[in-house]
């Protein structure tokens, strides 16, 4: 598989991702409306934060399991851990040369359903 090169974009922030993106995802609940990136699925164990720790920012809001990250110097979200299955969703316009045509399917996911707020 090939290694994705992600960054914020100030670039404290940089992560390789062990994955190939074959799916964009895109979701309609509250945080991701907000943001409007166009995100992508991955295991947990296949990022690795390169540089940028300190830079990191987790939010979390509602039920507080999912983690929402974003580079508190630029605010740019880069990737967050979902609540529905712990898997790694990323910011698809951070990742070096991506390009959204490539992508076999985009997923809508009504994700403003599986919560109230
Ligand atoms: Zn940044």
């Amino acid at each position: 598989m090939a290694k994705l090169k992600g960054s914020c974009h100030c670039g404290s922030v940089q992560y390789e991702i062990d994955t190939e993106i074959t799916m964009g995802i895109v979701c309609d609940c509250s945080i991701c409306s907000r943001k409007g990136a166009l995100m992508a699925a991955a295991e947990p164990e296949d990022f690795t934060l390169l540089t940028g720790e300190e830079n990191l920012t987790l939010y979390q809001f509602n039920t507080d399991v999912a983690k929402h990250y974003f580079c508190n110097k630029c605010g740019i979200y880069t990737h967050h851990y979902r609540r529905s299955d712990g898997r790694l969703g990323f910011n698809t316009g951070c990742i070096e040369g991506f390009d959204k045509d490539s992508l076999d399917e985009i997923k809508q996911v009504p994700g403003s359903t599986f919560s109230t707020v």
